[in-house]
């Protein structure tokens, strides 16, 4: 079939498997160049491998310290008439990659929420690559069932206490609008804390403890956004924002789990870059088209792979790493730097229709999200038959 984007609102239903193989192609070229990370870990479990900064995180443990990887993602395998999701693809092209590089790597295609991903993994961390020294969660979900109660639910992006009106750029339609978003309920709050708070990072360290495969000194990592005022009534000071509190206190639990280990949990603060789960976050694509803009001209724009580049190398495996006041690492310094901030915020006053692609990076929000699914990279011959179907099968 010719594979071309299908893009629906701000998703986009289908992917590219050459152009996703020549992204993680290139977030691996970009880790090997910048050398070995010293004393960087062995063995590692990674839970949302397979986009986003998962991969990143997968990719900078296999080629930047030669570790084995066991990695968890959610992802639609392909079929004879229909491509699979980017994640199958990326999954696909990472264990080719670090295959030939003589890495172990294995990959379990499930809903990580579930108490049977969570045997799964431990039956194959007993098979395979025994002890982890380090756990990093990186799953984003817009749902979770609990295992213990069997109910299920749905995180939803919305203020507290009072709505929330803002610019909005619909990235179809390239309009700029008012959008109000009505605050969340106390229910809803507390649905979203389920699915995206800390509540499933303890239950798989708590699995894995209880099975002897956490290895003495191991580290465990989880992600969270910040922002600044922009993004607070959205994300910070939000529904999300409560869920990412709640990792705060697992953070601190899981913790205190691990001392007998000498082991340690961290929550990570990185910057806003695109990826399926922020392109689908009310306001994110107009601040980021405006951070790429500012932080371009500054010299500072970072992707996934840098981001995560650094958090190994300035925080996880550095004997000075940047802490914030509550022990969480940072790499999002740059982003939140005033004078970024400052100038976002002229900015985003100043953006209508008329100027979009003048104030703005528009236009490179637009292709790193299409190159989210493996389209618009270069060397992709997009007129060409190509088989929805890849070689490698997990
Ligand atoms: P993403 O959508 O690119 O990746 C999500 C990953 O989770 C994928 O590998 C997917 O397969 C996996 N996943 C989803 N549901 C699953 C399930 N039920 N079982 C197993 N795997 C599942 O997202 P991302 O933006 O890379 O987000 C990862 C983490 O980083 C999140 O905690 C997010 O809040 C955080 N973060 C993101 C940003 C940003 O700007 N994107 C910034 C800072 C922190």
């Amino acid at each position: 079939m010719i594979i071309k984007p299908k893009v629906r609102g701000f998703i986009c239903i289908n992917a590219h498997p050459q152009g996703c193989a020549a992204n993680v192609h290139e977030q691996i070229a970009y880790v090997k160049a910048q050398g070995t990370v010293a004393g960087g870990p062995r063995n590692v479990l990674v839970l949302g491998c397979s986009t986003g900064y998962g991969l990143s995180s997968r990719i900078a443990a296999a080629f930047g310290s030669g570790a084995s990887t066991l990695g968890v993602c959610f992802e639609k395998p392909p079929t004879d008439a229909k491509t699979a999701s980017a994640g199958y693809y990326n999954t696909a092209a990472f264990h080719e990659e670090a295959e030939a590089a003589g890495l172990f790597c294995q990959t379990i295609n499930g809903d990580a929420f579930s108490s049977q991903c969570k045997e799964q993994v431990i039956e194959a961390l007993k098979a395979g690559m025994g002890k982890v020294d380090l756990i990093v969660y990186s799953l984003a979900a817009p749902r979770r069932t609990d295992p213990a109660t069997g109910e299920t639910y749905s995180s939803v992006l919305k203020p507290i206490g009072q709505a929330y009106t803002a610019k909005n750029l619909n990235t179809d339609t390239h309009k700029i609008a008012p959008v109000t978003v009505e605050p969340a309920s106390a229910e809803e709050i507390a649905a979203t804390v389920k699915v995206m708070g800390g509540e499933d990072w303890e239950l798989w360290i708590a699995a894995l403890k209880q099975e002897g495969l956490l290895a003495e000194g191991c580290k465990t990592v989880a992600y969270t956004y910040l922002g600044d005022k922009l993004t607070w009534p959205i994300y910070g000071h939000a529904t999300i924002g409560k869920a990412k509190e709640d990792l705060d206190r697992a953070a601190a639990a899981i913790a205190q789990s691990l001392a007998g280990l000498k082991g340690d949990a961290r929550v990570a603060v990185l910057k806003a870059v695109v990826t399926q789960a922020s392109s689908a976050i009310p306001v994110m694509p107009l601040y980021l088209s405006i951070l790429f803009k500012v932080m371009k001209e500054q010299g500072s724009h970072e992707g996934c792979m840098e981001q995560i580049q650094r958090l190994f190398t300035e925080c996880l495996y550095s004997s000075a790493p940047r802490l914030d006041a509550v022990g969480r690492l940072r790499v999002d310094e740059r982003e939140l730097d005033p004078a970024v901030q400052q100038r976002v915020e002229v900015l985003w006053e100043q953006v209508d229709e008329s100027n979009l692609f003048e104030l703005t990076d528009f236009a490179g929000y637009n292709a790193e999200f299409l190159k989210l699914f493996g389209f618009g990279v270069s060397g992709i011959n997009y007129d060409a038959e190509t088989s929805p179907l890849v070689e490698y099968d997990f």
